[in-house]
């Protein structure tokens, strides 16, 4: 099936922001000072579908950093590179339970990083982008995202530095990957390009596009670019069903019934296999980390627009 008609879509894209942007629930993320000064008002809902329509809502233009977001996509460019096996092994695809800042997760077994989605496995992802320094490493990450979204991105400077003066704990875990072997390369160049990576810019209406690409084969539905195979879309599609927000994962699926992927600052973004992506900003998080507007905006129009994919019609 395809998404119903355009207007249909965008009826209800609307709706889905009317009925929840006097959502107060959740608290703003400060573990990073500089994302405590986000607007805890704004929101913003875009569906983007793989025919290439864009719908939006609210504050689907307004520019946010990335954050754990960022993790779906370089895993994606990654597994592009290396393939699925070796991905697989270097970092795994099973859900921890855990925070996604958790380092017993770690412990618990053996070093492995266990999934993608998470601070560790991220980290381990990231040290696999190819290149020989870390300029081609970075653009190798930039390119791979702003592909993604159909738009040169850029790093936002102040989330940037406010994030590397305070991520002694992503460090930590970089270490400690280190120490078991599971980063080969010096551990301090990693969560650089890692915390880099997790301060670009984008808006609802990028990850709306962004998912799309993944609904499309790996396509970008707005310029015809093919970002990544049609494998390594679907690859990344069941990393987000596993683990794209966190311990609640489950939960999500269960309510939702699409692969998605939550950041701190207050983006999700969801994939409907086939049909296209979602994407939403508001900043307000539940204490996994994950939107509460993002979420119920989210289900919702997975309901109405029919795209749960365990629904049998
Ligand atoms: N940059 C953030 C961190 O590493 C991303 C976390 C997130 O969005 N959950 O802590």
């Amino acid at each position: 099936g395809r998404l119903p008609d355009w207007r249909a879509v965008d009826g209800l894209v609307r709706a889905a922001h009317e009925r929840y942007r006097t959502v107060e629930d959740g608290e703003v993320a400060d573990y990073i000072p500089i994302l405590a000064e986000a607007d805890p008002t704004a929101f913003g809902v875009a569906v983007v579908g793989v025919y290439g329509g864009v719908h939006e809502a609210g504050d689907a233009g307004q520019p946010f950093s990335i954050q754990s977001i960022s993790k779906a996509f370089v895993f994606a460019l990654v597994c592009q590179e290396l393939g699925h096996d070796a991905v697989l092994e270097r970092v795994g695809v099973n859900n921890t339970g855990l925070p996604f800042d958790s380092v017993i997760a770690i412990e618990l077994h053996d070093g492995h990083p266990q999934n993608p989605m998470v601070n560790a496995g991220a980290l381990a992802t990231t040290a696999l982008v190819p290149g020989t320094h870390e300029a081609e490493r970075w653009a190798f990450i930039i390119d791979g995202l702003s592909r993604f979204a159909g738009r040169r991105l850029e790093v936002d400077e102040v989330v940037y530095e406010s994030e590397t003066a305070t991520n002694q704990r992503n460090r930590a875990i970089a270490r400690l990957l280190q120490s078991y072997g599971r980063i080969e390369r010096e551990s301090r160049h990693v969560v650089d390009l890692y915390t880099r990576q997790c301060s670009v810019l984008v808006t609802a209406r990028d990850l709306a596009t962004m998912g799309a690409t993944l609904a499309d084969g790996g396509t970008n539905p707005l310029t015809g670019e093919q970002v990544v195979s049609a494998e390594v879309a679907r690859d990344t599609l069941a990393a987000l069903a596993a683990s794209g927000l966190y311990e609640r994962s489950g939960e999500w699926l269960f309510e939702i019934g699409l692969p998605g992927k939550s950041g701190v600052s207050g983006g999700i973004v969801t994939i409907a296999p086939g049909k296209g992506g979602i994407g939403t900003y508001s900043p307000r998080l539940d204490s996994a980390g994950n939107s509460i507007r993002g979420q119920r905006a989210t289900a919702y129009l997975s309901r109405s627009l029919g795209l749960n994919i365990f629904a049998s019609d």
